[in-house]
């Protein structure tokens, strides 16, 4: 069994005793099959030594239950890793930053505490699913619409938490974030906005309470374990235009984003995503062809035909724009869409492009040479490691700023392959810090290096991070490492 750093096989043994009379033993996990779920499918450090390998799993099933867990692990020492339905493919998997974590897993915490179609909106716990969202709204005939990942077995709280991106008009999932119940790094409970006022009726209707806003401190962070989410829903629109804008020369992707910038900025454009023409495989060099747009309008019968009309003329300033359009009314009928309408009407799939890789997301201006820019400086990149740039998608959802995910390929059991994929990923933190793009999310094994780029005034912003993370939990038991941020036993000590 992997041992946490300082810590001896009895006290882990102690530890994982008390774990098992707090959530029941057939929730504590430690056998090597087990063990292996909990580990990094998508990892580019597969097979050495350096992947980090969680020494127990467990699984509590109410919020008392984590409070015992996260008390008992910092009478140990024990360095939790918190999960909630563990998928984070691309972006480390359910696998912890440190070996010898104990991963918490919230997937049995997984009730939809209430969905309001009058206020629409849905507070849930962490083991959620897009798949369970979308089934209960559909179950009970109610006129939201929500949306997720591509792929729909995520949560939404991790999803959330994370600042995940979908397609849909609520595709910046952050921004929809509305009140969360958290379980500090000592055990106690707190909730954020109207939720600390006892029997509010808007805690999933107000975002900023009363005081500092603290929402954001439980986001990319290692200071709280989120138990239940707001997360806002749209109301179902009448009509649904699934659109698709080519355009069909690898350059045009310049007038594509900069006459998108203006649409967006209006609300002409809710979201939209721009894709490569190869979706799925790196792009062929002698053959890189154009790009698509694809673009969602929602809303009362004429005003969509409008706002497409409008946007078709705008973009058919581009020589050879090709458009397509598809109309749905309701009631919907999901199989009658296609993949990509499915995704613009938010629901869920089962995702993947067949491609396994980790993500680099640089966030970018939003202008035609910024995005031309950043695929030429990563492309050279690319070639320097025999490979070409592959990015899965450019994110629109945002009216001042994109995320262009550049995908790296790693391997099942080429260890040539991930040597590859780690020295590439971190050219590219690199490239991007020299940039100054930053990075909005990247896979758990380069998170210090992509907290490094952030280092305006000798680090200010980590420095405060590290300040928060040591007054919450000093005994660094919550997540060590994640997004960059040590408790101070392990700063400048970490591998
Ligand atoms: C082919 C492919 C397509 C993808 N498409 C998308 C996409 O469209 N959009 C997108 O955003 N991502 C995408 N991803 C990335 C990722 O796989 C998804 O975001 C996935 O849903 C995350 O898994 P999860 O929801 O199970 O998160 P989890 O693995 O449960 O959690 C992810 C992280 O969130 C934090 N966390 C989780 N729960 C909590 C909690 N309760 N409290 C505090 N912190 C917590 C932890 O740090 C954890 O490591 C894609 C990946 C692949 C491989």
């Amino acid at each position: 069994m992997a041992l946490p750093a300082g810590l001896t096989k009895r006290d882990l043994a102690s530890a994982l005793e008390e774990f098992a009379a707090a959530v029941g033993r057939q929730f504590v996990f430690t056998s090597d099959e087990h063990i292996n779920t909990y580990r990094d499918e998508f990892g580019p450090l597969r097979g050495t030594p350096k992947d980090p390998v969680p020494s127990a799993a467990i699984a509590p099933g109410s919020v008392e239950e984590v409070q015992k867990v996260v008390r008992i692990a910092n009478q140990y020492r024990v360095p939790l890793w918190v999960i909630s339905c563990g998928k984070n493919w691309g972006y480390g998997g359910p696998a912890p930053r440190v070996t010898g974590s104990v991963v918490v897993d919230l997937k049995r915490m997984n009730r939809i505490l209430e969905v309001n179609e009058q206020h629409a909106y849905a507070l849930v716990e962490p083991g959620v699913s897009y798949f369970d969202l979308y089934r209960h709204i559909q179950e009970r005939k109610l006129k939201l619409w929500i949306d997720g990942p591509v792929g729909g077995w995520g949560s939404v709280v991790a999803n959330t938490v994370e600042r995940g991106v979908g397609q849909s008009i609520l595709g910046d999932f952050y921004n929809f974030q509305c009140g969360m119940e958290v379980v500090l790094p000592d055990g106690e409970l707190m909730r954020t906005g109207m939720g600390a006022v006892p029997g509010s009726p808007t805690w999933q209707q107000y975002k900023w309470g009363f005081g500092p806003h603290v929402d954001g401190l439980f986001s990319h962070s290692n200071i709280g374990i989120v138990t239940k989410i707001g997360t806002w829903l749209a109301p179902e629109p009448p009509v649904f235009l699934s659109c698709q804008v080519s355009v069909p020369r690898f350059e045009d992707i310049v007038p594509l984003i900069d006459i998108t910038r203006p649409l967006r900025q209006k609300n002409l454009l809710v979201n939209s995503a721009v894709f490569p023409p190869r979706l799925g495989r790196p792009q062929d060099p002698a053959n890189l062809g154009g790009w698509y747009n694809k673009i969602g309008f929602y809303g009362e019968d004429k005003v969509v035909d409008l706002q497409w009309q409008h946007v078709q003329d705008a973009y058919a300033a581009i020589p050879g724009v090709e458009f397509k359009a598809r109309r749905f009314t309701a009631p919907y009928d999901a199989g009658e869409m296609d993949a990509f309408g499915r995704t613009l009407a938010g629901i869920p799939g089962v995702g993947g492009y067949g491609y396994r890789g980790v993500f680099c997301s640089p966030i970018l201006p939003f202008t035609g040479e910024a995005i031309w820019n950043m695929i030429h400086s990563f492309d050279r990149i690319y070639q320097e490691y025999g490979l070409r740039y592959f990015g899965e998608a450019i994110h629109i959802h945002q009216a001042r700023a994109l995320v262009a995910p550049a995908t790296v390929p790693i391997s099942l059991d080429d260890p040539k392959v991930n040597e590859t994929a780690v020295a590439l990923v971190r050219r590219l933190i690199v490239e991007s810090t020299r940039q100054g793009w930053g990075v909005y999310r990247i896979t758990t094994a380069f998170m210090d290096e992509a907290m490094a780029a952030f280092s305006f005034n000798n680090g200010a912003l980590l420095r405060f991070h590290e300040t928060l993370k040591d007054a919450l939990d000093p005994n660094g038991i919550l997540a060590p490492g994640k997004n960059g941020i040590w408790p101070s036993k392990h700063r400048g000590r970490q591998a």
